[in-house]
């Protein structure tokens, strides 16, 4: 499978004129390798030569951790003492025109750019870009795996209190239970409650929840390399009518992007679906994000569903389509499904109910 996408890279590489690849940390090294390299001041770092043997430059410590793929790329541990940079430059050789990873940190492109001075240096994603964007079947199936897990959270939290818990208490309760789901790291848990909720990326704080308000819970983690994101929303007893109101023009918006995710429609022509709903109900100011974003090995990724991006979806496009209505000083409410699109039609991966949950 990594022989196989280091060989498409290299027909990229080929198309874009791009010499040599790095990849270090970030989603890059993992979808060609299978190794993800530690956030370190210690340099990971695999060189793909356009026509030569790909090497992982890595920490002599963390070279245990590689899985070795003989005819894939070759191991190059270097000692505590040693300059990686040099190893990497070695390898680059005469290449002018360099595509290094989006995630790279900069301490290690100004060393780069200042050795090879003559190099061009360019985002991989020219390169990575087209190829982790459409999904195979096998990432299909690992991005549903994961769906599955917080899909179950998402219905266990239906039947637990809320009232008199903190959003810190709520937010722990869901990272656990996706660690004791299967994810091996949980990325976010927003829980935003009452007014809190207005604010679409809050910080769960030590705000204690009371009767009569919406939770909002936003989480994801990964599985396996790959992301799960799904929004709920939850409301401690019988919800008034104004955030019912709201919330059936969310549901509404919500179907309608997704219906729209159709093979050959513009990410742009389904943000436009899903925000038509909700300013015909009035609350078009209220929407004040995209609708949604691409995932896979990363939670935020390629192709995002935005007005200006007029991309076509193909067939292999995983987003989320999540559609919100936030209300300063009242409430906020969102609805988060991740889709991919299939020739049969936008397929959601997410299956918990989407009804506002009544909790206690
Ligand atoms: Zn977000
Ligand atoms: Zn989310
Ligand atoms: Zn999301």
């Amino acid at each position: 499978m990594h022989a196989a996408r280091l060989e498409r890279a290299r027909a990229r590489m080929d198309e874009a004129g791009i010499d040599a690849l790095l990849c270090s940390v970030g989603p890059d090294l993992p979808y060609l390798t299978g190794y993800e390299a530690m956030p370190l001041e210690r340099l990971t770092m695999l060189v793909v030569p356009r026509d030569g043997d790909a090497v992982l430059v890595v920490p002599r410590l963390e070279a245990p951790r590689v899985e070795e793929q003989p005819g894939v790329f070759t191991v190059e541990p270097w000692d505590e003492t040693e300059d990686p940079i040099a190893r990497v430059v070695a390898h680059v050789g005469p290449a002018r025109s360099i595509g290094i990873g989006d995630h790279t940190w900069a301490r290690f492109v100004l060393a780069l750019q200042d050795a090879l001075p003559d190099a061009r240096f360019r985002s991989a994603t020219a390169v990575t870009g087209p190829l982790r964007v459409v999904k195979d079947a096998a990432e299909i199936e690992a991005l549903r795996a994961a769906a599955h897990v917080v899909d179950e959270i998402a219905i266990a939290m239906r039947a637990q209190p809320f009232a008199g818990r903190t959003e810190r208490d709520v937010h722990r309760e869901l990272v656990e239970r996706m660690l004791d789901g299967g994810h091996q790291r949980a990325n976010f848990a927003i829980v935003a409650g009452g007014p809190n909720a207005a604010s679409p990326h809050h910080e769960p704080t030590d705000r204690v929840i009371s009767p009569g308000e919406v939770v909002l819970c936003d989480f994801g983690g990964t599985r396996h390399g790959y992301c799960s994101d799904i929004t709920r929303m939850f409301h401690v007893g019988e919800p008034p009518a104004d955030v019912c109101d709201a919330y059936a023009a969310l549901v509404v918006a919500q179907e309608a992007g997704v219906a729209a995710a159709t093979v050959g429609t513009a990410c742009e022509t389904v943000d436009a679906a899903a925000r038509r709903v909700l300013t015909e109900a009035g609350l078009g100011d209220a929407f004040v994000h995209r609708t949604g974003h691409g995932i896979g090995m990363d939670a935020h990724e390629d192709p995002y569903v935005v007005e200006g991006n007029a991309t076509p979806i193909v067939a292999g496009h995983a987003f989320s389509i999540e559609p919100g209505v936030y209300l300063t000083n009242r409430f906020g409410l969102r609805l988060e499904d991740i889709v991919v699109a299939a020739e049969a039609g936008p397929d959601r991966l997410n299956r918990a109910p989407r009804d506002l949950a009544v909790v206690g």
